[in-house]
């Protein structure tokens, strides 16, 4: 790779070795018992990875811009020795480190919240009340003190968070700001509010004091700005003294993903592209940037001078110094599913990472020394389980055999990568792949091992990672030709006819319904994408969106998923993510049908009944998706070869188990065994 990525550059006062800003993440951890231990300890890891720069997660300069309850904020003297000690960590390791003020606005979970207009949003139950002139005159003041507080605690600078419909973003949008006087109404009054407060900073503390802007650039909610508005509210930033200007795309109302892993990678970097035009200051791109080979193409052609990457370092905080010796195989890379960052911070969890259930824990699993004494261990199965103990055990220093039944690693995750949108999991497959070959690991594919090669093995511990099966239905004719299990289906879709049955609406049947509706549009990922979410490549409509785009897509197949259970369907999906899922299925005009039961199935199709009432429906194929349980049917025996002997991911529990429980469960118990 050449190395527009790795030049250096220059930043306001800040000169910096590379152009990757590990950018802003709430981790939930100002939550936990030792925020600010727990904060270090997870910035140290990184900035020994070698980022240039990194911004924290957002901190409020005041009470009312709180997130919710017990957030974040520096807001005084007496808080300044706690973050120093995340300062000092981060320079001792050898990196920059700047503070986000992140003043909630109307997004605030808290009752006393407040937003230029009071008007409610639609992702948030508390009304704001609206700002007088004096209000907006202490809070341009709250954000001075928070800036120099941060001066004083040692951060480098700081980024001020004007994107994603918080408090700045709805003063500069027309949807938020209804107001008259002189901070509403036109750009220029609009932008005030923002401009005010560089301009007090700067005042404040000169011009050496380094401060980046993260504006939003597309909006994608109705009553947005356009890409010229983005534009004029550039050259004002750059006119007021921002150093460098970050690019934050979307509102977290829109109903457009942004972040997900559906989203192609870069698909905002045009956008970027055309902010850079128009300022002389640095521009920094944000969004899907999850492999240095992306965000090097971003620097070369042109469209940013750094990139901004946030979830990739919660995958690997070494994410710089591999790309930077050329082993950019050996990155953990960020697949963008949001099940252990997002989704557990909405469900006021810390936050971790499906592929590296360290990160945020880096206090409670700490680097480990090499095993006293190395183990001679099998692990049966190489699935998402199998794999992650394995690795981790390997590089703990202990002896491994890992057998797999399949021609290929990967277990479930073999089906994961086959539906539409989810193909990021491929580079999880890769990183497995490329860690069995670096740390030799003996893996012996193709071999569904016996007790006697057990015996003959004299190992010390067997670990069962055998996964599980898919779920068998007692449904009258459920052997017939026509019926066919998800596993067969994902493997052999030329079998499946044209009006298919799903039985069963959990994450699988969602995935089912989308792989087996999917019809190529022969279109380059980022139009296809902008057409079927409506977005306006132009960028040049309010919000960046095209209404008078046909949504719809076509679809192969004639679908209809169902569930027994009354109520919402999807419930089971991601808290962050099942929307699209459902956009998605809608899109493909898939029929959902529940609160009914099975009868039969027979030549007519399936017969069910519903509202007291049985019907058949008809089909070519019916496909099963209900659920699975454990392949454990070793644990006994093994025990029998030794006593230790543990059962991880599937195999131990298919309640609640995705790819990041299997994950987890590996490196868990790798942990234990050297502990
Ligand atoms: P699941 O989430 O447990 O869903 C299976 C569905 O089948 C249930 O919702 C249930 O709904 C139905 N079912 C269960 N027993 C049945 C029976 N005896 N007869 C008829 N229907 C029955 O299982 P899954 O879809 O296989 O997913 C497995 C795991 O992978 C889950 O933890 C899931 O979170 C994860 N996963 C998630 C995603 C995603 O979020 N996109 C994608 C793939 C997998 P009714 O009883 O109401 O019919
Ligand atoms: Fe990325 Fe998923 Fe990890 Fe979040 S949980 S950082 S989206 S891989």
């Amino acid at each position: 790779m050449s190395n527009h990525l790795f030049s250096p550059i220059q930043v306001g006062s800040l000169s910096l070795a590379n152009r990757i800003i590990m950018g802003s993440m709430h981790t939930g951890l100002d939550h936990s018992e030792d925020p600010f231990g727990r904060l270090a300890a997870f910035y140290k890891e990184r900035a020994e990875g070698g980022v240039a720069l990194i911004v924290t997660g957002g901190v409020s300069p005041n009470e009312q811009g709180l997130i919710s309850p017990g957030s974040m904020k520096l807001t005084n003297v007496e808080q300044l020795p706690s973050y120093k000690i995340i300062t000092d960590t981060v320079h001792q390791a050898g990196s920059k480190i700047i503070l986000q003020i992140l003043h909630a606005g109307r997004y605030a979970k808290q009752t006393d919240l407040v937003a230029p207009s009071a008007i409610r949003s639609p992702i948030n139950k508390f009304e704001p009340k609206e700002m007088s002139e004096q209000d907006i005159l202490n809070t341009i003041a709250d954000f001075v003190n928070c800036a120099s507080l941060a001066q004083q605690a040692g951060f480098d600078g700081i980024e001020l968070l004007g994107s994603e419909g918080y408090l700045l973003n709805e003063f500069t949008a027309l949807r938020t700001n209804h107001r008259t006087d002189r901070w509403g109404g036109s750009l220029e009054n609009r932008a005030r509010f923002a401009l005010e407060i560089i301009r007090a900073i700067r005042q404040k503390l000169g011009t050496e004091f380094y401060i980046q802007y993260r504006m939003s650039v597309l909006e994608l909610v109705e009553g947005g700005w356009n890409i010229e508005d983005a534009q004029q509210f550039a050259k004002l930033l750059e006119s007021a003294g921002v150093d460098l200007i970050n690019t934050g795309i979307g509102w977290h109302e829109s109903s457009i993903p942004t972040i997900a892993m559906q989203v192609p990678r870069a698909a905002f970097s045009w956008a970027t592209e055309k902010i850079k035009q128009l300022v002389d200051i640095p521009v920094a791109a944000a969004n899907r940037i999850n492999t240095a080979d992306v965000a090097n193409k971003i620097i070369q052609q042109g469209e940013a001078d750094m990139v901004y990457l946030s979830r990739p370092f919660l995958a690997d905080p070494n994410f710089v110094i591999k790309a930077q010796q050329q082993r950019t195989d050996e990155i953990n890379t960020c697949i963008a599913c949001n099940q252990s960052c997002l989704d557990h911070l909405f469900n006021f969890k810390t936050v971790s990472c499906l592929v590296n259930p360290r990160a945020c824990h880096e206090t409670l699993l700490p680097k480990l020394p090499p095993a006293a004494s190395a183990q001679n261990i099998a692990v049966i199965g190489a699935g998402a389980a199998g794999l992650s103990f394995a690795i981790e055990a390997k590089k703990n220093g202990h002896h491994i055999t890992l057998y797999e039944a399949n021609t290929e690693i990967g277990g479930q995750l073999l089906h994961a990568v086959k539906v539409p949108g989810k193909e990021e999991f491929n580079e999880l497959l890769r990183y497995f792949r490329v860690m069995l070959k670096k740390y030799n690991i003996n893996t012996q594919l193709n071999t569904k091992v016996s007790l006697e090669q057990l015996k003959h093995g004299q190992y010390d511990t067997i670990v069962l990672a055998a996964g599980v099966v898919p779920r068998l239905l007692d449904i009258q004719g459920i052997d017939s030709p026509n019926v066919f299990s998800y596993e067969d289906a994902f493997r052999s879709p030329e079998k499946i006819g044209q009006t298919v049955l799903i039985i069963g609406a959990g994450g699988i049947g969602y995935d089912m319904a989308e792989f087996l509706t999917h019809q190529d549009d022969n279109m380059q990922p980022i139009d296809s994408f902008n057409k079927s979410w409506g977005i306006d490549p132009t960028g040049l409509q309010a919000g960046a969106l095209d209404p008078s785009v046909n949504r719809m897509l076509k679809s192969k197949r004639d679908v209809t998923l169902l569930q027994r259970k009354a109520g919402k369907f999807g419930r089971s999906l991601g808290k962050t993510t099942g929307w699209i899922h459902q956009a998605e299925l809608q899109k493909c005009g898939v029929t959902l049908l529940g609160e009914l039961n099975y009868l039969k199935i027979d030549e007519a199709g399936l017969h069910i009944e519903k509202d007291g009432i049985a019907q058949v429906l008809a089909a070519d194929s019916i496909i099963i998706c209900a659920g699975q349980e454990s392949r454990d049917e070793l644990t006994e025996s093994l025990k029998n070869i030794t006593n230790n002997v543990y059962t991880i991911g599937g195999a131990k529990e298919v309640r609640e188990l995705d790819a990041a429980q299997a994950i987890r469960d590996g490196i868990e118990l790798a942990y234990t065994l050297n502990t």
